[in-house]
């Protein structure tokens, strides 16, 4: 088992859950595995795939999963193919002949396909040793994905007469779904293996800023390199916040379920091979995206329930270095959903559900206590859990900067303009600023004019959004005006409390969890990726991840022996891409 895993993918160790799996599969049980998104679930199929030899059926609902799976077993010397519309009449029957033949090891396809009745008579004389149910929660009604053609396969699939195992996977499942899909393949629960769904390298933040856009446009500044999705909840959202970055310079790409498949393809394309770092779309997109550097995931609307947010935001670091999930979110967001709920045609019984798990969600953009933790316990509430000391609940828990005075300033400041400027406005009397307007004003004579100097602009506009969401301050057309709770404020004993707001804008996510990296090396390295991926067409992550290039540019092996001890090569990337990269480090060597 750990010979397959080390010469195809080149990795020394299992990930928890992993050997018990493929164990368990081998044994001839059909299983149900858990494991959290980048809890390495296809090798779950793929190893024992492999060792079962016959063909592997992976039924897959999504198409851009299975060109994303494939490709990468093809860059590891593995026969695969995946079979679905998207391929031209000839190449269907073409890999069909293939299958029959028994030529390949896995085939894709997606549910739709086993309700063609050809195919199944085809499949019937295919030697198939295993069937994997990827993204199995799709399958059960409770899952916030169900997909009603996976649930009518399942009868099919189950009659085949072949002898086969059954491997379910999926990441995000409650007790409920769980049960579900284990009724529903015949999966006994003795067969179902597990592991914490907490993800370490992850680091939640919850932001309610009234400032969108211009968030995102200072984080995306911030982290110009490395790769991060922006989720907005519609289409027209998204191409907002496309448009903004565009206008801010920043190259991006958008995606969306009215795009046609073309451009749909082409965005997905552009991300997954590092020409565009940046993605913002709709909840179409992502699922079965293998692109495991993606550094932060940003939503910009809060999705409906707790399970919708982990697995989106849990695209993020599945290769296990550190990355950040962001929720940015308004009031307007849960009146949003509460009309979906209502207006649906779905039965009483599953919209109190939805109900429920919209509750569930508010109470986590609501809460002061740790994110992971109260993550974590929503799906596996038995499991104890520390806090984490790193999300934004916990920092602020840890950091909170007594505001008080900068309140009243700014508080009297909007009086004494009469409550008929915005912030803009308000920032510069404060600041002092010199303007035409705020001469003409006759502004620059108030007591509160310049009383702020020593504070940027940014940290005013912080300032002021934290008062507006405390409800002290009520904006009405950009114009900012006094909630009648600013009485209190003024005249009483009250202590406003904020994040240490001085330094908010030099947090930065530590993306370099390998210790004595050479960026450098590292940069020149991705260089030499990033030809190799455009030569031979795959994308960057499938030739090395950016694991192994931080290991690569730590360790800086100048033989195949020293290279091969490193995870992530497998034989046949140590003969058909290291040379390469050897000659790349040796180059560095010499010269630095
Ligand atoms: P998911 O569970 O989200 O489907 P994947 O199967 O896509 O996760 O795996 C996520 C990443 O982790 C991939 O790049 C995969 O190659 C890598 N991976 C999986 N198993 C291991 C392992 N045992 N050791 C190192 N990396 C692994």
């Amino acid at each position: 088992m750990e010979q397959t895993l080390s010469h195809y993918f080149g990795y020394t160790r299992f990930r928890p859950g992993q050997k018990e799996i493929i164990t368990n599969v081998l044994n001839q049980h059909h299983t149900l595995g858990v494991l959290p998104t980048g809890g390495g679930k296809s090798i779950c199929y793929q190893v024992p795939g492999l060792m079962l030899g016959g063909t592997t059926l992976v039924i897959s609902p999504l198409i851009s999963l299975m060109k994303d799976q494939v490709d990468q077993l093809q860059t590891m010397g593995i026969s695969a193919a995946y079979l679905n519309s998207s391929l031209t009449m000839k190449a269907q029957k073409e890999i069909e002949t293939q299958l029959v033949n028994g030529e390949l090891q896995f085939i894709y396809v997606a549910p739709e396909r086993l309700e063609n009745e050809m195919f199944l008579r085809l499949l019937r004389h295919v030697n198939l040793k295993l069937v994997a149910f990827d993204e199995a929660h799709c399958i059960s009604k409770w899952g916030h994905d169900f997909r009603p053609s996976y649930q009518a396969v399942i009868h099919r699939v189950l009659a085949m007469p072949q002898q086969f195992a059954i491997v379910a996977l999926t990441a995000t499942a409650t007790t409920e779904v769980q049960q579900d899909i284990m009724t529903s393949l015949g999966i006994h629960v003795s067969h179902l293996i597990k592991t914490s769904i907490k993800r370490s390298n992850l680091i939640f933040k919850v932001n309610n800023t009234y400032q969108r856009q211009k968030f995102v446009l200072n984080y995306v500044k911030e982290h110009q390199n490395v790769s991060g999705i922006i989720y907005c909840s519609t289409r027209k959202q998204v191409e907002a916040v496309y448009e903004a970055l565009e206008d801010a310079n920043i190259p991006a790409t958008y995606y969306h379920a009215g795009l046609s498949a073309k451009q749909r393809d082409e965005a997905q394309h552009e991300f997954l091979y590092d020409r565009k770092r940046i993605v913002v779309a709709t909840n179409a997109f992502g699922m079965g995206i293998d692109k495991s550097n993606v550094r932060y995931v940003i939503h910009y609307n809060m999705p409906g329930d707790l399970e919708s947010y982990y697995q989106e935001a849990g695209r993020a670091g599945r290769d296990g270095l550190n990355s950040e999930c962001i929720l940015l979110f308004s009031d307007r967001d849960i009146t949003l959903h509460q009309y979906f709920i209502s207006s649906s045609t779905a039965d009483d019984d599953y919209k109190e559900k939805m109900g429920e798990k919209l509750t569930k969600m508010i109470q986590y953009t609501k809460t002061n206590k740790c994110l992971e933790a109260t993550l974590v316990h929503y799906f596996e509430p038995n499991e104890k859990l520390a806090e984490c000391q790193k999300c934004s609940n916990c920092e602020a828990q840890n950091k909170t900067y007594d505001m008080t005075k900068e309140a009243k300033m700014i508080i009297s400041c909007v009086i004494r303009l009469g409550q008929k400027e915005g912030y803009q406005t308000v920032i510069q009397v404060l600041r002092g600023e010199e303007s035409d307007y705020l001469k003409h004003q006759n502004y620059e004579g108030l007591s509160t004019y310049g009383i702020m100097k020593s504070y940027t602009t940014g940290e005013l506009h912080h300032l002021i959004d934290e008062l507006r969401f405390k409800g002290y301050l009520n904006e009405y057309d950009e114009i900012l005006m006094c909630d009648r709770s600013v009485e209190q404020l003024l005249n009483e004993d009250v202590q406003i409390l904020t994040t240490p707001f001085k330094t908010k804008s030099k947090e930065r996510v530590n993306i370099n969890t390998v210790e004595g990296v050479d960026r450098h090396l590292f940069n020149a390295l991705s260089e030499v990726r990033q030809k190799m991926s455009d030569q031979l067409d795959v994308p960057p992550i499938n030739i090395f991840s950016d694991y192994t290039l931080e290991e690569f540019a730590k360790r800086k092996p100048t033989t195949k022996q020293e290279m091969i001890q490193i995870e992530g090569v497998g034989s046949y990337k140590l003969k058909h891409y290291c040379p390469q990269f050897l000659e790349a480090i040796q180059n560095y060597k010499t010269h630095v």
